[in-house]
């Protein structure tokens, strides 16, 4: 598993915690290197034309040694719970905990909040090396980044950043809650309506197929504020858990990433304080549009990452350990193509995700590649991971190894976040503008 991973990009040679390298001090042109790209930090400082290209996928060095960190704790840690947190339904608490001492949930929030103050590549990486492990603990990781934390580095004032902050960097799951029962991807069809009321808002309405809702602390909470406006009233909330009205309703049971939660929630009178407004009112269509377009990358590199994990655990099987005619089953030339084929497939999956996170975090228009890298990354894990199967004969249809599993994860990546046809339409739209003329 190590060559492959050297192959795919380079590693630092120690693998300490990040977060423990991130809070020491670091050379001077280190430090220029990790916020490069920062999306929390000095971008505007960047001279890009100054950059020498590079290959897309080289990592600065602090990504690396996230890569290759977030890469043994996988590997150690989460690893021999994937199999029992998948047959469970349920995501291990003591391993939440761990995702929280180890850095990974505050990856983008400033130092100053208790976070490692870290770019969105770093995110990706990380998000990417957890689902070659495990897709659920990967889209947990992945919500709470590149959702919710980014919903509060970007738009919460400065008394709810201060609240929540440092809550999310160390100890509080949140929770994105845009779908409804009758609004999926037509999301601002949204009908959970906000009413003001003397000293803030109260909330009514549900909300369908939210991850991490069992896990979170804090959700933020779409809805209409004024729908005589139509979406222009859509409106971001910021929630916490235990308030009076707000329950999860059911708690779905689903055919992939099992172990992350998925539910149904409630909203029956909640009142919400005046201080709990995340932004401007009626500015919540165009948060929840610009947190997906950036979501998106986030999907990608989980989709990304699962390919890559279940192309690993077959190959290892074919090139080590089935035999059949009297040789390895790798060794067959019919084996041989279908295993460099689906590589190829990955590598440029991993192209076009690296490309569209160094886009956004250039300041750059990324929403096309974002769908891009979606699209593709969830059609090459489909495709992967169904080989993978088929490569592994009986052992991969058996529910022991994780090839099976990882097939039904790959399924969620052509829905979630805007489905295969939303990026599609997203792509043409974008293209048709471009080439008319
Ligand atoms: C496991 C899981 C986790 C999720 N987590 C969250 C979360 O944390 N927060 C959240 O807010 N939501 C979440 N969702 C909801 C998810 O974003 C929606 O399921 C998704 O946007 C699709 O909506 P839908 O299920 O209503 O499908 P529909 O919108 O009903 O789509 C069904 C089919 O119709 C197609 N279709 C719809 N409209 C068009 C069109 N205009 N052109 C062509 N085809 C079209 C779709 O591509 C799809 O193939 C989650 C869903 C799942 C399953």
């Amino acid at each position: 598993m190590a060559s492959i991973a050297r192959a795919l990009r380079p590693l630092s040679r120690t693998a300490p915690s990040f977060r423990l390298a991130a809070r020491q001090p670091l050379p001077y042109r280190l430090v220029q290197g990790t916020h490069a790209f920062s999306t929390t930090s000095r971008r505007q400082e960047i001279d890009l034309s100054s950059l020498t290209p590079t290959p897309i996928t080289h990592l600065s060095e602090t990504e690396s040694l996230m890569a290759e960190s977030v890469s043994k704790f996988a590997q150690e840690q989460i690893g021999p719970k994937v199999r029992d947190m998948d047959e469970a339904e349920v995501m291990d608490p003591a391993l939440v905990e761990q995702l929280f001492e180890q850095g990974l949930m505050g990856i983008e929030i400033p130092e100053e909040y208790g976070g490692a103050g870290m770019n969105f590549t770093a995110a990706i990486v990380a998000i990417e090396e957890l689902a070659r492990v495990d897709p659920s603990v990967s889209v947990l990781v992945d919500v709470h980044n590149t959702l919710v934390n980014t919903a509060f580095n970007n738009w919460a004032d400065a008394q709810l950043k201060k609240t929540w902050l440092p809550k999310l960097a160390t100890d509080t799951v949140g929770s994105f809650c845009l779908s409804e029962p009758a609004s999926g991807s037509d999301a601002f069809a949204l009908q959970t309506k906000a009413e003001k009321t003397a000293d803030g808002y109260k909330l009514n309405g549900s909300k369908m197929w939210i991850t991490n809702s069992m896990e979170a602390g804090v959700f933020i909470v779409f809805a209409n504020l004024d729908p005589s406006k139509g979406y222009k009233g859509i409106t971001a909330f910021v929630v916490e858990k235990g308030t009076p009205g707000f329950s999860i309703a059911k708690k779905e049971k689903k055919l992939g990433i099992r172990a992350s939660s998925t539910c149904v929630l409630n909203f029956d009178d909640v009142v919400i304080p005046k201080g709990n407004l995340l932004g401007e009112e009626g500015q919540g269509y165009k948060y929840a549009i610009g947190l997906l377009n950036e979501g998106r990358i986030g999907i990608a590199a989980q989709m990304t990452g699962l390919a890559l994990g279940a192309w690993e655990n077959a190959a290892s099987y074919v090139w080590n350990d089935r035999r059949q005619f009297g040789q390895l089953i790798g060794t067959f030339q019919g084996m041989q193509h279908q295993l460099a084929q689906a590589y190829v497939e990955i590598a440029a999956a991993r192209a076009l995700l690296y490309n569209a996170a160094r886009k956004k975090e250039a300041g750059q228009d990324f929403v096309q590649d974002a769908a891009m890298a979606k699209l593709y990354a969830s059609q090459v894990a489909g495709r992967v991971a169904g080989s993978a199967v088929e490569w592994m004969g009986g052992m991969g249809f058996v529910r022991e190894g994780i090839a099976e599993k990882m097939f039904r994860d790959s399924k969620i990546g052509a829905i979630y976040e805007g489905t295969s046809n939303i990026q599609l339409q997203t792509i043409a739209k974008l293209l048709q503008k471009q080439y008319t003329k």
